[in-house]
């Protein structure tokens, strides 16, 4: 049988390939699609000046962010021994991501018993498979209470500098609220996901409606809650522009209260069922020590192209990574060739679902994708697909233009206008943006030199961790590290990771450690080989923040990406590398020695 025949697909391989072609081309734009606009002060984001004298704090930590990454720093320290740590926060609270957005139907898309991080230890079971938005939230404050934190944030505090004294070997961060904190190291967990998206469209000053951004979601206006029925837009139009995870989670809470939704899309998503239900009971308190452990350490096999004997997850993302084409190739020689074609099928099913829950036959072919399942985040959702078969919602698909422009009264489409009362842009995050215009100030090193200025022929890091001329720095973060779908459970690894490089400092008696030029060079070069090993397939895909928007280019790749390799080896490297090679990639300085 030929190799094509072993997968079930409608189409030959040739007609898909054009397809997808036919759909990137029609998608290609200029570079000046990444400009953004800043987002205007929302609710929540409007901070009042703390209540509180500016603060000066020594401490032998600082760490910059209490998302799940800061609050991880701060319990793999603790667990080292090393208790002395500030967290710096803008928000008023812990939680991050799950702090600032708020919005209708907000939950996790990796499984919650994978998601929410040291539930082994802190002996919580979550309610749902997959939590949602409040739930991950309160879990955050679970950890900060359990680990003792709260007492360790300076909350209210933007980090706006950070300078490196190499007299002193000590870092001074301050903040826009006159806060100065001085410490020996400092981590950089900001986030990723963190600075909205949001793209200059012509007129959009003109709008007389109400207008945000997901992560600004304005429940006066809207009414209702995060989980409640959101009344105020009873009797309202409203837009939601954009398609992608976050667009997915809100579009079927709106147009359950809305008179009219109109969803604008370029491209769309793929979304299948996510299976949600309440955790079994039952199930729970069977699990024995260590549960979790186990399922995080099966789940990182999958995602590295492993076969264990059992999936212990099985949500979309195991289906995904599983389905690849190896178990119907008769040899090694035939393991592309069949990776490629059960992507096709994948992708296959995703538009065979979407034909038997869409009724309308126009508006299921618009919701199609048309390129490889790792084009862009898939989404999996109970509800979304179903949401355009209602009378009140209407798809305007763009056909991969997007949307001309917004007017006083609403948003015109392809030449047809839309009014309005609110436009909700679900427009995503910044991820093709500079580092550090993303985490709100530039970190200045040795020699005075800025970060942004250190970065700009290319970014440069050992292992997406340390980075030549910035001692004592460290970066959790998906650029030039592994990646991996859960990023929690990512996080989790190089927070650990990091723990011991400073316990390793501080009982080592070195005052100051950093990759050399030479070691973060050969890191830097392994990036760019992964990242062209994934040029044939990114060039194939529809233009999205995974290849650089369709426009390839390996020094924007190097300062945006992660290591495209398999995550268990990344991990494996760095254990060696902790344990072996550390001597040779690190420029240490002692703590000098009084007589
Ligand atoms: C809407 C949404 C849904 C998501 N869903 C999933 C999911 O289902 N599964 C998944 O794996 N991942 C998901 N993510 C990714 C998510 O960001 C990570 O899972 C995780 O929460 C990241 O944690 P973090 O601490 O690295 O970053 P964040 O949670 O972004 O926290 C960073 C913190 O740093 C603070 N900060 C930033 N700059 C400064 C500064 N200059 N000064 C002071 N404080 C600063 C921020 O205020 C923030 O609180 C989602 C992201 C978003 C936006």
């Amino acid at each position: 049988m030929a190799l094509a025949d072993r997968f079930k697909l409608s189409l030959s391989p040739d007609d898909i390939r054009a397809r997808y072609e036919q759909e990137r081309r029609k998608r290609e734009r200029a570079a000046s699609d990444r400009i953004y606009r800043e987002l205007p002060p929302e609710p929540r984001e409007e901070r009042a000046a703390p209540n509180r004298p500016p603060r000066t704090v020594r401490s032998e930590v600082a760490i910059v962010g209490a998302g799940f990454a800061g609050l991880l720093q701060a319990i793999h320290l603790k667990k080292s021994g090393i208790e002395d740590v500030v967290l710096i926060e803008k928000g008023s609270d812990v939680g991050g991501t799950w702090y600032w957005n708020r919005y209708p139907g907000i939950a996790c898309d990796i499984e919650s018993y994978s998601y929410l991080p040291l539930l082994d230890e802190t002996g919580y079971i979550p309610k749902e498979r997959f939590s949602r938005g409040e739930e991950i939230l309160a879990y955050c404050r679970l950890l900060a209470e359990r680990y003792g934190l709260y007492d360790r944030i300076v909350f209210d505090a933007q980090v706006s500098n950070a300078v490196w004294d190499d007299a002193q070997h000590v870092w001074t961060v301050t903040t826009d609220q006159g806060d100065a904190v001085t410490a020996r190291f400092v981590v950089v967990a900001g986030g990723v996901l963190h600075k909205a998206k949001l793209p200059v469209v012509a007129g959009s000053e003109k709008f007389r409606g109400r207008m945000f951004h997901t992560t600004g979601w304005d429940y006066d206006y809207t009414g209702g809650s995060p989980e409640g029925f959101l009344d105020g837009l009873v009797g309202k139009r409203v837009g939601v522009i954009g398609t992608g995870a976050t667009a997915v989670q809100v579009v079927p809470r709106v147009a359950e209260a809305a008179e009219h939704l109109y969803v604008f899309q370029r491209t769309p998503s793929a979304v299948t069922p996510r299976g949600n239900r309440p955790t079994d009971p039952a199930w729970a308190s069977a699990l024995a020590p260590g549960w979790q452990r186990e399922r995080l350490d099966n789940f990182l096999a999958i995602a590295s192209g492993r076969r264990p004997a059992v999936d212990l997850v099985r949500d979309g993302w195991t289906r995904i990574f599983l389905n690849d084409g190896a178990d119907r190739a008769a040899g090694p020689e035939e393991l592309a060739a069949a990776a490629e074609l059960a992507d096709m099928e994948n992708m296959e099913e995703v538009r065979a679902h979407i034909d038997a829950v869409v009724k309308d036959r126009r508006t299921a072919e618009a919701l199609k994708p048309w390129y490889g399942k790792h084009c862009k985040r898939p989404c999996w959702h109970d509800s979304y697909l179903e949401t355009f078969n209602r009378d009140n919602v209407t798809l305007v698909d763009t056909d991969g233009r997007g949307i001309d422009r917004i007017t006083e009264a609403g948003i015109v489409a392809g030449g047809v206008e839309y009014e309005l009362d609110l436009i909700v842009f679900a427009s995503g995050f910044e991820i093709l943006s500079d580092y550090t215009r993303r985490m709100g100030f530039d970190p200045v090193g040795r020699a005075g030199q800025r970060l942004s200025e250190a970065w700009r022929a290319r970014a440069r890091t050992l292992h997406g961790v340390t980075i030549p001329e910035f001692p004592n720095m460290f970066v959790v973060g998906a650029l030039q590290g592994a990646a991996l779908p859960n990023f929690v459970q990512m996080i989790n690894y190089i927070t650990r990771h990091i723990a011991r490089l400073v316990d390793w400092a501080v009982t080592g008696q070195v005052a100051s450690l950093e990759p050399t030029g030479e070691a973060a060079d050969g890191w830097v070069g392994k990036v760019a080989d992964s990242v062209r090993g994934y040029q044939a397939y990114n060039a194939m895909c529809t233009p999205a923040y995974t290849n650089n928007e369709g426009h390839y280019d390996e020094t924007v790749a190097l300062g945006r990406t992660a290591w495209m390799g398999a995550p268990d080896d990344y991990l494996r490297m760095i254990d060696r590398w902790f344990a072996e090679d550390m001597g040779r990639d690190l420029r240490t300085v002692r703590i000098a020695c009084r007589s």
